[in-house]
C-alpha cells in the first residue's frame, strides 16, 4: 500500500484514567471523516447518550460528504465554480466553515493554507495516488507555487464567493476534522451532556470531567510504537497532533508526507510532529498543521499570531521543542531520553 497508515494511533490516543463508577460511561465508535471516531460520555442517562451518539454519527457522515475536497458534495461544487472564475452563490451552510478557515489561515500567515487543493492533488494525496516510485512533476509544482493561491485571493461575502486566481481550490483536510468535532460537542451540549470526549483518530476534544478525575491523554511516539508522553486535561480542551507518519510514501528512501509547505510546494521537512493543546478543536487542528510547516525556527512566532498557548514540536533531529507552560503540563514516559529545548513563553 502506497500510503502507510498507522491505525494504532486511535487506540493509543486516549489513556482513560481509571474511573470507579464505570456504569456511568457510554462508549461508541464508528468510521467517519476518514478515521475512527470514538465517543465516550460520562454521567449521563444511557438512553440519552445512545440517542445523542446516533445523531452525531449521522451528522458527521453528512459533513464528511459536504466537506470533501474532491468527492461530489458541497465543497467540490464550490471548487468547480471557483475554477470558472465567476462570482457565484455557494451553499450557505458552507460559509461559516470557509470564513473560519480564512480567518485561521490569515492568523497563521498562510502556513495553514486551505486553498492549496491543487498542490495536494499533485502529490497524490487525493484519490489519484502517483504511480509507485514516482514524484510529482517538478514543473507543475513550481507553476502552482508561482501562482501562490491564498485566501486573500478569494472574495467571500455573506452570500457570495469569487476568485481571480485560477490556482485556488479548497482542501479543508487540515482543519475540517477539528471544526466537525466542535460542532459535535455543541450538539452533545444541546442534549444536556456535559462530560464527554470525542476522539477522531487520536485528535480529540474533551468537555467536563472523567468521573472525579481529569482525562489523561497519551501522545504517541512518532517513530515507534508506544506513548511518548501524556497530558491531563479537564474542562474544555482539545489535543491535536499533526505528524509526518499519518500519510506518506517513500521514493529512494526519502519520506514524502501529506503536510505541504505552501511556499515550496513540497512536504515540510524540518518537523516530524506537532501537538497543540487549545480550547477549540478547529483552531487546534489548523494550528498543528501550521506549526508543523513553520518548523523549529518559526513555530513560536506562528503560535503567538494564532494565540496558541501550549505546543510541543518534535523536529527532524528528534529534538523536542516546547513552551514552558506545555512543559509544566506534560509528563514524559520514564524511558524518554530525547533532548528538550524550551522556548520563551508564548504570552
Ligand atoms: P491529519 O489530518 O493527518 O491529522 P493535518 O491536520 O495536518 O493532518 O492535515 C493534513 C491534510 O491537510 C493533508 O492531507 C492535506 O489535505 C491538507 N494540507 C496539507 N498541507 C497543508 C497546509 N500547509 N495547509 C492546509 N492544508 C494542508
Ligand atoms: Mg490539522
Amino acid at each position: 500500500m502506497r500510503h502507510a497508515l498507522l491505525p494504532v494511533l486511535v487506540l493509543l490516543g486516549v489513556l482513560l484514567g481509571g474511573c470507579s463508577n464505570d456504569e456511568t460511561v457510554f462508549h461508541t465508535r464508528f468510521f467517519a471523516l476518514g478515521t475512527l471516531i470514538e465517543i465516550s460520555i460520562y454521567g449521563a442517562n444511557p438512553t440519552l447518550a445512545a440517542r445523542a451518539s446516533e445523531q452525531l454519527e449521522q451528522d458527521l457522515l453528512t459533513l464528511q460528504t459536504s466537506w470533501h475536497a474532491w468527492q461530489p458534495g458541497a465543497l467540490s461544487d464550490i471548487n468547480a465554480q471557483l475554477a470558472s472564475l465567476q462570482v457565484f452563490i455557494p451553499d450557505p451552510d458552507m460559509l461559516p466553515l470557509l470564513q473560519e478557515a480564512h480567518r485561521l489561515s490569515k492568523l497563521s500567515q498562510g502556513l495553514f493554507n486551505p486553498v492549496i487543493g491543487q498542490l495536494i492533488a499533485q502529490w497524490g494525496f487525493h484519490d489519484n495516488p502517483l504511480p509507485i516510485g514516482t514524484l510529482p512533476d517538478s514543473d507543475s509544482i513550481a507553476a502552482l507555487v508561482a501562482q501562490a493561491p491564498t485566501v486573500e485571493d478569494i472574495s467571500l461575502t455573506d452570500t457570495q464567493l469569487a476568485t481571480r486566481n485560477p490556482a485556488v481550490r479548497y482542501d479543508l483536510g487540515a482543519f475540517a476534522k477539528g471544526y466537525a468535532i466542535d460542532r459535535a460537542i455543541e450538539k452533545l451540549r444541546e442534549f444536556g451532556i456535559e462530560n464527554a470526549i470525542i476522539n477522531a483518530g487520536g485528535d480529540l476534544r474533551a468537555i467536563g470531567q472523567h468521573g472525579d478525575r481529569p482525562w489523561r491523554i497519551g501522545i504517541r511516539q512518532p517513530r515507534k510504537s508506544g506513548i511518548l508522553a501524556s497530558i491531563e486535561i479537564d474542562g474544555d480542551t482539545s489535543v491535536f497532533t499533526s505528524g509526518d507518519y499519518e500519510r506518506f510514501f517513500e521514493v529512494d528512501g526519502k519520506r514524502y508526507h501529506h503536510i505541504i509547505d505552501p511556499r515550496s510546494g513540497y512536504p515540510a521537512d524540518r518537523t516530524i510532529s506537532v501537538t497543540v493543546v487549545h480550547d477549540n478543536a478547529a483552531t487546534a487542528d489548523a494550528a498543528a498543521t501550521a506549526l508543523f510547516v513553520a518548523g523549529p525556527e518559526s513555530w513560536v512566532e506562528i503560535a503567538r499570531s494564532m494565540h496558541i498557548g501550549l505546543v510541543m514540536l518534535i523536529d527532524s533531529n528528534g529534538v523536542i521543542h516546547m513552551n514552558p507552560a506545555m512543559q509544566s503540563r506534560i509528563h514524559f514516559e520514564p524511558d524518554s531520553t530525547a533532548e528538550i529545548k524550551l522556548s520563551e513563553p508564548l504570552s
